[in-house]
């Protein structure tokens, strides 16, 4: 079918340029406009410069074809290409002029026509199919195909069928066409898209009511929430949750039939002595444990009047003795604690040759269900797992109701004389270590030290049991900040001198830097907070879809030339990135010392097709081997991610 079309317009093509060529002197072709409004071009392709637009309506002369593309003579002596989809040749039958050559061709493709019109008629398989004035996403929407009724099929070019569609023609993805047979419609058997669900995979998804991101927002969806999909475009999925049918974007969804990433997890209390477990939902059932009274425990919902556990122990609890809980309380009791190293693995059994069943990130919580020598047992977003206990630290056990403490996160840290990176350094901290905080401000915590002198401590490489304060004077409270460490998974970005992945530093920089900036209250959405690889149309997809105020890209460089050294950034659009580029790049020069690379001009991915406000950073080059020692230091970190964050808040104060 394909083939008999393509060679159909072959034939049309041919024989209006041999037509063109051989009567051009005595007779030319006029083209009617036949979309809204169309673009003229200076070449014949969309690359092609704007000349001017033209109107649905208006008849021009046409002086020449190539492939798709019509060349017309304009209003103003001038020409130019338009897409041939977007015009309809007048028929010149009537006209009393015409020679031997006009009346051939014109009997040649009225036959054409007419063999179309007999043969083909298409019919939608999907509901609210869309109908676009071109063969392709980025032309305007026309309307919708009706599901139940026969469209004339015109013709086919790529993936796309031209339609009669209304008054008009119009173009909708083949794939959902079926040829129909136009006397009897009704008995033709449709074949209805296979039934699929997408996973979401970001913290929130909006659900619009069609399908582009100005439309209204009717819902919203979760991470890890699995809807249904009704149809779909390359861009969108028309999906359909409990009470409610919308569209959201393809991109932050997943096919992958994965256990959701977040569950929303219900709780309830036990509000009897002993209370048993039972294998099966009835009271007949095998019983298989107790638990006691105020034990809060993890369940699914509720299927009648039972309740099923979640995680380790397995069986069914009767809903009569049981009160529902709030997250909070529940969470509350449990021994809570904190992952101290950048990437903590989950394995299977308490064995480092047990397989890796999951991952933790620095600063992440978990709840501990039980030790076991240096091993914990940890709760999972999908069932439990261990986990090595050197690097988890008990935050629970050190939370005095009043007293506002800090734990260190990182081995080494730097504990000093003043609130300052220019404070001497007067001892190390090791991570776990808790220490009471005497004071605080945005940025440093005063502590007291063994020794009972006091040291100050830099709040972003801490954790706290505090909340952030809610400062309306600071310029970053309610911004939304997109950090982007590059690179990642098998794309490990540039190596070291001595070895140093680019991708584990590009994450250990923005995951201080994200704390750091969240204590201002600021908005942070981490591109990535683990060890995985990313696309770079997802990393900018994050930045769009959060509508971030600013976008910040970081690496670390490398070139063959081992004595290159120093700190640059880039922008791409002087207007919209380089306020962001020059004002952290000139707090990066200042604070780390380092060789000033200027921020200058490039053409890099993540800043040139971000919309929003965008920099890329390249924090030292990991090809020297002196730079690569100091980058990695807690002291480069440190003011890396101070730097970064005072330019951040130098560009709020003046944009
Ligand atoms: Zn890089």
């Amino acid at each position: 079918m394909l083939r008999r079309h393509i060679s159909l317009s072959l034939i049309l093509t041919l024989l209006l340029s041999i037509f063109s060529l051989s009567i051009n002197q005595t007779y030319a072709q006029q083209v009617t406009i036949i979309s809204d409004s169309v673009i003229v071009r200076d070449a014949p392709n969309i690359g092609g410069k704007v000349l001017t637009e033209i109107e649905k309506g208006n008849t021009f002369e046409l002086i020449d074809q190539q492939n798709d593309w019509s060349k017309i003579k304009l209003n103003n002596g001038t020409s130019g290409w338009i897409a041939s989809w977007l015009l309809e040749t007048i028929d010149n039958t009537a006209s009393a002029n015409q020679n031997n050559v006009e009346k051939d061709t014109e009997l040649v493709i009225e036959k054409e026509k007419e063999k179309v019109s007999t043969s083909e008629y298409v019919i939608s398989t999907v509901d609210n199919l869309r109908v676009r004035n071109g063969p392709g996403l980025d032309y305007e929407s026309l309307g919708y195909m009706d599901k139940n009724k026969n469209y004339t099929k015109v013709s086919e070019q790529g993936d796309w069928t031209k339609i009669q569609y209304n008054d008009t023609t119009g173009w909708a993805a083949s794939r959902y066409l079926t040829a129909s047979n136009n006397n009897n419609p009704q008995s033709e058997s449709v074949e209805e898209p296979e039934e699929k669900t997408v996973t979401v995979i970001v913290p929130i998804l909006n659900i619009r009511q069609s399908a582009n991101t100005t439309s209204d927002i009717v819902g919203q969806l979760k991470e890890g929430e699995i809807v249904q999909v009704i149809q779909q475009t390359d861009e969108w999925l028309q999906v359909k949750t409990e009470n409610k049918t919308g569209w959201v974007a393809a991109e932050f969804t997943t096919e992958k039939q994965t256990a959701p990433i977040e569950i929303e997890q219900k709780w309830v209390t036990v509000n009897v002595d002993s209370l048993n477990i039972r294998k099966q939902p009835s009271t007949t059932s095998e019983i298989v444990g107790k638990v006691t009274i105020n034990d809060i425990l993890a369940v699914n919902e509720k299927q009648d009047e039972w309740y099923e556990l979640v995680g380790d122990q397995k069986g069914w609890i009767n809903a009569s003795f049981v009160s529902e809980t709030n997250e909070q309380t529940a969470l509350s009791t449990e021994k809570k604690q904190v992952v101290t190293a950048t990437i903590l693995n989950v394995r299977k059994e308490p064995s480092l040759d047990s397989p890796i069943i999951g991952k933790f990130i620095e600063s992440e919580q978990v709840s501990v269900l039980v030790e076991q020598d240096k091993w914990s047992k940890v709760k999972t977003e999908n069932g439990t797992g261990w986990v090595y206990n050197e690097y988890l630290v008990d935050l629970s056990s050190i939370e005095p109701i009043e007293a506002e403490t800090i734990t260190i996160l990182n081995e080494g840290t730097n504990l000093r004389s003043e609130p300052s990176l220019t404070g001497k350094i007067v001892g190390n901290a090791s991570k776990g270590t808790t220490y009471q905080a005497i004071k605080h401000d945005r940025d440093w915590y005063e502590i007291k030290i063994t020794n009972g002198k006091k040291a100050y401590v830099a709040s972003w490489i801490v954790a706290t049991n505090l909340k952030p304060k809610n400062d309306q004077s600071n310029p970053l409270n309610g911004k939304v900040i997109v950090i982007d460490p590059g690179h990642g998974g098998d794309d490990s970005g540039t190596t070291g001198f001595t070895g140093t992945e680019e991708k584990d530093l590009t994450l250990k920089t923005a995951l201080a830097l994200a704390e750091k900036l969240k204590q201002s209250n600021a908005q942070v959405i981490l591109t990535r907070k683990d060890d995985r690889k990313l696309t770079l149309k997802y990393r900018v997809s994050i930045s769009h879809h959060y509508e971030a105020d600013a976008f910040v890209s970081l690496h670390y460089d490398s070139v063959r030339d081992t004595s290159v050294n120093g700190v640059g950034s880039f922008y791409y659009n002087k207007q919209k990135d380089y306020p962001l580029a020059s004002a952290i790049h000139k707090q990066l020069i200042t604070q780390t010392k380092r060789k000033d690379r200027t921020a200058k001009f490039g053409d890099l991915h993540v800043v040139r097709e971000n919309y929003q406000p965008a920099a890329l950073i390249e924090l030292g080059f990991l090809s020297n081997a002196n730079e690569e020692a100091l980058v990695n230091t807690s002291q480069y970190q440190e003011q890396a991610v101070q730097a970064i964050y005072d330019g951040l808040v130098d560009y709020f104060k003046h944009s």
